[in-house]
């Protein structure tokens, strides 16, 4: 029998194994720069949990949890997003009582979700993103939309995308502005989507994101949000436009934009590339939420967070042509030319390792030619050939794999040559 991955997963090697690692640490990098800390979570939850805080109406709870029964016949779930979860660590551990607010999470790792797998959608993929729980106002709103743009900046991007938002407003206003949907769309429902009929039930703001295509013009006709703003959210509203206006960040505000998860109040944004602003999936979300942490049982805490899904900015880094820079350290290849200088040539890898190069030391004792054509294949970046000239010499022939120079050097002043 052959096996093979499950249907929507992929394996990540070589190259695109480096690429992610790479992006995560540049990313828990940017977080660590805004004081976010790194919060782990469990991948298995208790289906209520998501059923409750992403809500009944969304599409992810709906259709797309993967969930099972344990041998205890507890209803478990893969986690299909990291908010719940991270919310609930911080109810459950009581931190809101214990640590200094707002208390900021960030953190990386896999989600599952059953779609239909496509360019950009998969069953498994990785999300990296921030939390930040116990804030009031905008001011955190726009520090993570400021740290996703740093990070961005990093990978080379943050140029190359632009931000969608919209402002759903407090308790009031939702509750109003669901009331206007609801009487709208039920004058409409009969000749719209199966899907929207059931939205219209459980929450009719989940219809403002149908994409069948037929359903488009009675969406487009809605009542928008923008008129049944409170002064305090307009207020809000206009403190987020002019902080993106003073740091020249391009923005589109859409009053049709409401995620898919049910939590968001407040500001809702979206991510996603320039050159192509109506991407079926967006690079990256995220929002601020009023009643979450409560609907999980930790008290009255606003917060607010976003993630993006790392598959699908790897994927526009390769687009745009970008490398990112490499997290990792100059990789050297040690080339002893026969086994009398064997010793000596481990010798020089473990100096050249404890000043944290990676280093491979090729062992065939094969023709320098063979040798070389290894190092190329592992893509390494400088090669160390040490015959018995350079053991009686005390020195090494060091050579830039990739720029092809190369000068003999003594032994002692190996690290900081290479440093040059
Ligand atoms: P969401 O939790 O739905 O707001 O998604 C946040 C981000 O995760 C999106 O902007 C995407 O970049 C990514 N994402 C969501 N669903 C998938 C999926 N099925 N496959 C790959 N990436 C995804």
């Amino acid at each position: 029998m052959n096996y093979i991955k499950v249907k929507g997963t992929h394996d990540f090697t070589g190259v695109d194994a480096e690429e992610l690692n790479a992006l995560q640490s540049l990313f828990i990098k940017s977080c660590h720069k805004y004081k976010y800390n790194l919060h782990y979570v469990p991948v298995m939850e208790y289906s209520e949990l998501y059923s409750r805080s992403v809500g009944e109406g969304s599409d992810i709870v709906r259709k797309e949890m993967y969930t099972f029964l344990d041998k205890g016949d507890r209803s478990i779930t893969l986690r299909p997003e990291f908010t719940a979860g991270i919310i609930r660590s911080i109810v459950e551990n009581k931190m809101y009582a214990t640590e200094v607010l707002p208390i900021k999470s960030c953190y990386f790792g896999t989600c599952y979700r059953y779609e239909r797998p496509q360019a950009g959608r998969y069953r498994e993929f990785y999300q990296g993103g921030v939390e930040c729980v116990g804030t009031r106002g905008v001011s955190s709103d726009t520090e993570i939309i400021s740290l996703l743009l740093d990070f961005f900046k990093e990978i080379g991007i943050k140029d190359k995308v632009f931000i969608k938002l919209n402002y759903l407003g407090g308790e009031e206003t939702r509750k109003n502005y669901s009331a206007a949907l609801r009487e709208y769309f039920s004058g409409h429902i009969d000749s719209m989507c199966a899907d929207c009929k059931e939205r219209l039930e459980i929450n009719p703001l989940r219809i403002l994101d149908c994409k069948v295509s037929e359903d488009q013009k009675v969406v487009e006709g809605a009542p928008k949000i923008s008129e049944y703003l409170s002064e305090e959210d307009k207020n809000n509203l206009n403190e987020i436009i002019s902080y993106l206006n003073g740091k020249g960040i391009k923005y589109e505000y859409d009053s049709g934009l409401v995620r898919g998860l049910d939590y968001y109040s407040g500001l809702v944004f979206e991510m996603y590339p320039v050159n192509n602003p109506k991407a079926e999936g967006a690079l990256a979300g995220g929002g601020h939420y009023y009643g979450l942490v409560s609907e999980i049982g930790g008290g009255d805490l606003e917060g607010v967070g976003f993630s993006f899904g790392a598959e699908r900015l790897l994927t526009y880094i390769h687009e745009l042509g970008l490398t990112l820079p490499s997290c990792s350290a100059k990789r050297i290849y040690v080339m002893p030319l026969s086994k009398e200088c064997l010793s000596y040539s481990e010798e020089v890898a473990s100096t050249l390792r404890d000043n944290g190069y990676t280093v491979e030391v090729d062992y065939s004792f094969s023709k320098i030619g063979a040798m070389f054509k290894k190092a190329e294949r592992l893509a390494m970046d400088l090669g160390v050939i040490i015959g018995t000239d350079e053991v009686n010499t005390n020195t090494v022939h060091l050579k830039d794999l990739k720029e092809k120079e190369e000068k003999t050097v003594s032994k002692t002043d190996i690290v900081k040559e290479i440093e040059k």
